[in-house]
């Protein structure tokens, strides 16, 4: 008697970092979508290296892609910047970098 090869619901799930379900990707990750699981790593990226490697916009290049991704699946944006605030708001970081080099001012100056 021949097996069932689809059972239901099999290898689909619900990413706890965006919501959306998704087929289970080929990342030895659980339960966090394809996207997901890029944007964390990107984040990593940031407090690891500090604002200085987007600066050349390669990663925020990517970062939009993997956002627009996830959108293209229905997931809000709001969702989004708030599972990842510190790659939301990368441009204002590297903003306030390049101020401070500009005015010659120290990271976090003192008075
Ligand atoms: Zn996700």
């Amino acid at each position: 008697m021949p097996k069932r090869y689809f059972q239901r619901g099999s290898g689909v799930f619900t990413c706890q970092c965006c919501g959306r379900r998704t087929r289970i990707t080929t990342q030895d990750v659980d339960h966090i979508c394809a996207e997901c699981y890029d944007l964390a790593g990107l984040e990593n990226t940031l407090s690891d290296e500090g604002p200085e490697y987007f600066i050349s916009g390669r990663g925020i290049q990517e970062r939009d892609r993997l956002i627009a991704e996830l959108i293209k699946h229905g997931v809000s944006r709001t969702i989004i910047e708030q599972q990842f605030s510190s790659l939301a708001k990368i441009e204002d970081t590297i903003v306030e970098l390049q101020f401070s080099r500009l005015t010659g001012g120290q990271k976090g100056a003192k008075h």
